[in-house]
């Protein structure tokens, strides 16, 4: 067992304040396979102070020299890929296939586009008689949930790095033993004593000090939207800044002359990835009614192949929840579902046979779904679709925008420039056109209830920066 009792302060290992220690459960076995220290309010009172104290030099120290550290970085993790996936596996439960790819992939590239971008953004600019310059914002506080534990802290901590702010790190309980590993690799790398700052613990203790404390500049937090309002509130106390990536609901939207096989396939995968704990899930098919019967047989059919089970055997397609609390949660939602006379094409709210230890829920199909049923509205997190017959595309647009949520989406359509001008009109950050690949330097971020600001590439980095004018 891996046993991690120390925080990341100040540049050094130190005990926490506390001696008590937090599980950490392997999501396919249920069995306990790491334990990291349980901090407190007073070890993020340090771990602040360390970060204020590091501002002055780390903010004045040379663009270029930020991004050699990144560089560094990106090196230890690179180096370490493999006990990452491992790590991340067992935390979530992702296929290890594609936690490599994801869980471990794609933040080691955040910190080396992050280093490249240092030499492409534009940190000046001239209008008329005044220089614009951009400058951190300070100590960032960053909070961080466990669906895609690492890739959401690197959206965080390699911007704020680079823009010159420093760094102080809440990750999800769940999912905190990623966390320290690049806590060692950073320590390895060599940045100044308190620039980057790792503590483990409760959010409700944690994350709340830190939220209020008068030493933070900015919270950048990904999580629940209840988390998220919360924040919000009481960082409007001092005026911070808050940067929020909160939850979804997002619609697959197929279009008439939409090439249906594709279409299905894309949706399929967007909706069970990472077992639907995915915030850009797309949780909500939207199909022709003519199309309806066509689509409920094809997607069964297509549903049957992600075998769920043990995410480290090569069959798998769809891993255990994160949770016994998150299945549980899921089961309720299918139940809900059933309740709400919604029709289940495949799945169901049973354990998948054979699998009574780790936390699995069978893909679940509902067809017969109303927009307005607690299935098409709430963010369900896990492999749960809800597929929704329109009758024409003005009211296929409607019901893709009918949600408090605006974080993603896709449109299918064999005219692609008529699939844009329908994108056009879906009210979310992101949509996938035709099965548009996922870019990690686009802009990645909200509307209405799924957040506000943006993170990864240049429109990430801005959100750590603040803009000042001399006028000269
Ligand atoms: P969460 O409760 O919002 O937790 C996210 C992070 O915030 C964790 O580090 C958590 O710490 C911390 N936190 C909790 N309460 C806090 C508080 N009062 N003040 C400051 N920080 C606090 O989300 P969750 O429990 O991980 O998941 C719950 C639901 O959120 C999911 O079912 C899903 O619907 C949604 N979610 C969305 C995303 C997304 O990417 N948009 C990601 C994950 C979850 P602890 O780990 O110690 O609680
Ligand atoms: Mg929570």
């Amino acid at each position: 067992m891996e046993i991690r009792d120390k925080l990341y302060i100040d540049g050094s290992w130190v005990p926490a304040s506390t001696t008590e220690m937090l599980d950490v459960i392997h999501s396919g076995t249920e069995e306990v396979f790491a334990q990291v220290s349980r901090g407190n309010s007073n070890d993020a009172d340090k771990a602040v102070k360390a970060a204020r104290a590091a501002f002055d030099s780390w903010s004045r120290t040379s663009i270029d020299e930020r991004s050699k550290y990144l560089s560094r970085i990106n090196e230890g993790l690179s180096a370490r890929m493999a006990d990452i996936a491992t790590v991340v596996a067992k935390e979530v439960g992702t296929p290890f296939m594609l936690s490599q790819m994801i869980q471990a992939g794609l933040p080691i590239m955040t910190f080396s586009s992050m280093a490249q971008l240092a030499t492409e953004f534009e940190w000046e600019d001239h209008i008329g008689n005044s220089l614009i310059l951009k400058e951190p914002v300070g100590v960032v506080a960053a909070i961080t949930p466990w669906n895609y534990p690492l890739h959401q802290i690197a959206a965080k901590v390699a911007p704020a790095l680079l823009a010159g702010c420093t760094v102080v790190l809440k990750p999800a309980e769940l999912a905190p033993v990623n966390a320290y590993i690049l806590a060692d690799v950073i320590d390895e790398a060599g940045l100044p004593p308190g620039v980057f700052n790792l503590i483990s613990g409760p959010g409700s203790e944690i994350g709340e000090a830190l939220v209020a404390h008068r030493e933070v500049d900015m919270i950048s937090f990904t999580g629940s939207t209840e988390v998220g309002k919360r924040i919000g509130a009481i960082a409007a106390q001092d005026i911070k800044r808050v940067a929020l990536e909160l939850g979804g609901k997002s619609a697959t939207l197929i279009l008439e002359d939409a090439d249906l096989g594709a279409a299905i396939s894309g949706g399929l995968f967007m909706c069970y990835l990472n077992s639907g704990q995915t915030c850009i899930a797309q949780t909500r098919m939207l199909v022709p009614r003519s199309k309806l019967a066509e689509v409920e047989e094809r997607v069964a059919a297509e549903t049957a192949t992600y075998t769920v089970g043990d995410p480290f055997a090569d069959s798998t397609r769809v891993g255990p929840l994160v949770s016994a609390k998150q299945r549980d949660r899921v089961m309720d939602y299918i139940k809900i579902g059933e309740s709400e006379g919604a029709r289940i094409v495949t799945g169901g709210a049973e354990a998948p046979e054979g699998l009574d230890k780790g936390f699995y829920v069978q893909p679940t199909v509902f067809t017969g779904v109303e927009n307005s049923m607690r299935i098409a509205q709430e963010e369900i997190f896990g492999p749960v679709l809800s597929i929704i017959a329109y009758d024409t595309e003005k009211q296929a647009i409607e019901i893709a925008n009918d949600s408090i949520y605006g974080l993603s989406g896709a449109v299918w359509g064999a005219d692609k420039d008529h699939a844009i001008e329908v994108a056009k009109q879906i009210r979310t950050g992101q949509v996938e056109v035709n099965g548009g690949a996922f870019n990690p330097l686009a802009p990645f971020g909200g509307y209405k209830k799924s957040g506000h600001g943006r993170e990864l590439g240049k429109y990430g980095l801005e959100d750590f920066l603040e803009i000042k004018s001399l006028q000269l």
